[in-house]
């Protein structure tokens, strides 16, 4: 049994179930994401593992102890909110004191502490400063160092580095993973940015409208996503649609009566199949010499690669291709598109669609 566990847990608000019978297993140690868009049940989830919200059904375990019913002070999570919520009027290392004041503990133990919490997210020289007289990242930090100095079982943060511009973001998302490795909390967070959910988790679990529709590794939610959804919103997808031609034990994918190199799979004759193709699989070579030939519609330079829209027989088609320096076919020029057949996944329409 995991660390946490989520069993047939939900929330009923009226006629809407926020959350529907989710099962989630977590092990100790474990650094999983909660992502999905906006109003799927992500932080409902979150506020009843922290006793924010009372369950409707269900049951919550952490370390083998039922703690479905229990208060949010006794199961004694570390939580970190969007907005910091940090103490104005007082300083930095008074803030990170604050919960060991709560508990009791002795000052030079308290202060020990709070020296090493502040050490671990790189602000030692910065303990007496006010929240007010330090930069976004800074809160940020203080507000992890804050939740992580009552060593908690588990961790909780809802949106933590969604107030942060782009560039401090991705700073932050290798701290975070950083620090959580060094303490090696339990931590769960909530997040509609799939890149961030992707860079940071060892497990991510996609939420859809209060269901948990796929929990899985990053790479693999990357390479073999449940669902037409989580194709398209994690990372970018070319999806096509087709007909599957059974011929004897194989088949093919076709599309408008192209044949499409793809994997093989086990479908009826005639099926209409769903297919799907990462735009970094496919390579751009001169008209004739791939599987479709087309035109470019567009180009767009990303710094570390190009991304082109193609027009072909099989629709508009996203490519990226990785930048080595020089410039490669622009606008209007004719080129063919070719890509492995194994990267060429194929899925059922209707389950597809689903
Ligand atoms: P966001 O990213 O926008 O925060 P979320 O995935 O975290 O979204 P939740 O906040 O968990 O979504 O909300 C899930 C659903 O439950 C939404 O449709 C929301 O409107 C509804 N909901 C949440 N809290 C309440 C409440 N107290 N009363 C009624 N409905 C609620």
């Amino acid at each position: 049994m995991g660390f946490l566990t989520l069993q047939s847990l939900s929330k009923v608000y009226g006629e809407l179930a926020a959350v529907a019978d989710v099962d989630l297993s977590v092990a100790k140690g474990e650094f999983v994401s909660l992502l999905g868009p906006s109003g799927c049940g992500k932080t409902t989830t979150l506020q009843m593992i922290a006793g924010l919200v009372e369950p409707s059904g269900g049951k919550i375990t952490l370390d083998g102890r039922d703690i479905t019913h229990e208060k949010p002070s006794k199961r004694g999570l570390g939580i970190v909110f969007q907005s910091y919520a940090l103490f104005p009027h007082m300083t930095v290392a008074e803030n990170v004191a604050f919960g060991l004041e709560m508990r009791k503990v002795a000052k030079a133990e308290r202060d020990r502490r709070v020296k090493e919490m502040l050490a671990l997210v790189h602000l030692a020289a910065l303990a007496d400063r006010y929240p007010r007289q330090l930069s976004g990242g800074q809160r940020q930090r203080v507000a992890i160092a804050r939740a992580l100095v009552i060593s908690p079982p588990v961790l909780l943060l809802d949106e933590p580095l969604s107030n942060l511009d782009a560039k401090l973001r991705e700073e932050m998302q290798f701290e975070l993973r950083r620090i959580q490795r060094s303490v090696g909390t339990t931590t769960i967070m909530v997040t509609h940015d799939q890149a961030e959910a992707l860079s940071i988790s060892d497990r991510v679990v996609v939420m859809e409208q209060g269901r948990m529709t796929q929990i899985d590794a990053p790479y693999r939610l990357y390479e073999r996503p449940a669902t037409a959804f989580i194709s398209s919103f994690v990372g970018k997808m070319n999806r096509i649609e087709g007909v599957w031609r059974r011929n004897g034990a194989s088949g093919t994918a076709e599309v408008a009566g192209l044949v499409l190199p793809s994997e093989i799979v086990d479908f009826a004759d005639g099926a209409a199949v769903a297919l799907s193709l990462r735009p970094e699989k496919i390579v751009l070579k001169a008209p004739g010499q791939g599987v479709t030939d087309g035109r470019i519609v567009n180009r767009f330079f990303l710094g570390s690669y190009w991304l082109f829209n193609v027009e072909t027989a099989i629709g508009l088609i996203a490519v990226s291709v990785p930048n080595h320096g020089d410039e490669p076919a622009g606008e209007g020029e004719a080129v063919s598109l070719d890509w492995a057949p194994a990267s060429l996944k194929v899925s059922a329409l209707h389950a597809a669609a689903g």
